[in-house]
């Protein structure tokens, strides 16, 4: 079919979708909320969720099922509205144990799993109703039909707020059928939008390899990883909606640039070479070029000249970000030398040293800054000085970023100029078994994920960043899934990128 074809396709469908929300009851609202996130289709009826959640949130809410509860709990805190757990109290007898029949509802388990998974920190009653949920769900396996046998086995290994969501949206949309409420046009409206939106994504993939294949040849650099479709790929899971075309490129250049430099400061440059590197970078200034040695040369005026180019593509009210991007990109510079130093002088540090420094060094904080570069009118001053300033939910996707690539590196042995890990460098400074520090680094990463949620009710104004800020967060289980980094060992992503990208959804 034409584009042209899809399109008046999409929006006849578009205008009978938006119909469901009149007149139906909170719940069936909810449930299409569900499904149209679930669908991945939600940004085109953005205005119909925001208002139906925001009423929800406001008025009584009665039901007795521990799905329509869960839903609600979930869908309300992802939308950075509060609800208190105690909703779950009356599911409860008085000593806080769940009803028995409870025990017996596959779908109500898994949205009360699914839920407790917006849990933020002392919210133990949450972790608790994981614990009773996940116990169930397995005692359940290979009694359940097929497409909710498939949905607990993926929530079961990765929690859908933790989840991909353009992935989960390929699993659903063949399943989505099966459901016994299922709604035609929604299903024909999910494959023509991941397709047109699937051209898109390609074309942009194709000018981004284009770039990327030039200035890999003209820097010379043969030591760096040359992985342009992971950067893309890593890009697109901040935003794939069709408007942020500008921020996807601008975001997945910064990721290049960020493989770029930390493979120099890693792989090949002397401790003298990364002193010189670093200078060069602080005094950002074509001039500085005469402090490097020959090789970095080219690279260190691609640089600037690519950071001139972001500033090109901005409007000249938005042309400021550019300088946050810069500074940002300045400060995990100086934080790749600190590594540097310390692994040239073969010095292990505190742990909690270690982690302020590696968190930078993740690439993470860049990133969250970087993001915001390209992106709309809901990008403010603010946004971008909350983002460099690395507090809640950006040093929570630092450290997660950080601390899945530790267990990853760990398991497969470093790197040979890697500086001694968070997971090393626990073991030593407390004396303690490998297992008790992977243990000690995985609670670690539990805590950034309330750091994570609770950001989402911290900050109202700077809510739209901090949900893109989360969905690199997001990105990372999927990254260093089973503990393998495939960001540099990409042959398991394959499957997915080409479902994503290339292979389009029969209709
Ligand atoms: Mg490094």
């Amino acid at each position: 079919m034409s584009d042209e074809g899809m399109i008046d396709r999409s929006n006849e469908l578009k205008e009978k979708i938006t119909g469901l929300f009149a007149g139906s009851s909170i719940v069936e609202q909810l449930n299409l909320v569900d499904t149209l996130q679930h669908l991945s289709i939600d940004h085109h009826f953005h205005e119909q969720i925001l208002s139906t959640l925001r009423s929800t949130h406001a008025g009584e809410f009665n039901s007795s099922s521990i799905h329509d509860v869960a839903l609600r709990f979930r869908l309300l805190r992802q939308q950075g509205l509060w609800v208190s757990p105690d909703v779950f109290s009356k599911f409860k007898d008085e000593d806080g144990t769940f009803h028995a029949n409870i025990a017996n509802d596959p779908r109500g388990l898994l949205s009360l799993y699914n839920a407790s998974y917006l849990f933020t920190h002392g919210e133990t009653e949450l972790e608790d109703n994981i614990l009773f949920a996940r116990q169930h769900l397995e005692s359940m396996e290979g009694k359940l039909d097929y497409t909710l046998a498939e949905q607990v086995r993926r929530a079961l290994h990765l929690p859908l707020p933790r989840t991909l969501k353009r992935v989960e949206a390929l699993h659903y949309i063949s399943e989505y059928k099966e459901e016994p409420m299922h709604n035609s046009s929604i299903l024909e409206f999910a494959k023509l939008d991941f397709n047109l939106l699937q051209r898109l994504h390609l074309k942009e993939l194709k000018a981004l390899s284009r770039w990327w294949k030039n200035l890999y040849r003209e820097v010379g650099l043969n030591y760096s990883r040359d992985r342009v479709v992971e950067c893309y790929l890593w890009s697109y899971t901040a935003y794939y909606e069709q408007e942020y075309t500008r921020a996807r490129i601008i975001l997945a250049k910064i990721i290049a640039i960020i493989i770029m430099t930390d493979d120099t400061y890693d792989v090949r440059a002397t401790l003298v070479e990364c002193r010189q590197l670093n200078e060069a970078i602080q005094r950002w200034d074509e001039s500085a070029v005469s402090l490097l040695p020959e090789y970095l040369q080219k690279f260190y005026l691609k640089l600037m000249s690519t950071f001139k180019e972001f500033e090109d593509e901005l409007k000249p009210d938005e042309k400021y970000r550019v300088s946050f991007s810069t500074k940002a990109f300045q400060i995990l510079s100086s934080n790749y030398l600190q590594e540097a130093e310390w692994f040239h002088q073969n010095y292990k540090p505190r742990f909690n040293d270690q982690v302020n420094v590696s968190s930078m060094c993740s690439g993470g904080p860049w990133v969250c800054v970087g993001l915001l570069v390209g992106m709309g009118d809901t990008v403010t001053k603010e946004a971008l000085e909350w983002a460099l300033g690395c507090t809640d939910a950006v040093r929570a996707c630092a450290e997660v970023t950080r601390f899945m690539n530790d267990l990853a590196s760990f398991k497969r042995g470093k790197n040979k100029n890697d500086v001694a890990s968070s997971v090393e460098c626990y073991i030593s400074e407390h004396g303690v078994p490998s297992e008790v520090a992977i243990a000690k680094i995985g609670s670690l990463i539990e805590d950034a994920w309330k750091t994570t949620n609770q950001a989402r009710f911290e900050l109202p104004e700077l809510l739209p960043a901090v949900q893109r800020v989360a969905n690199i967060t997001i990105s990372m289980p999927f990254m260093y899934d089973d503990k393998t980094d495939a960001f540099t060992f990409s042959s398991r992503l394959e499957g997915t990128i080409k479902r994503l990208f290339v292979n389009p959804i029969e209709l």
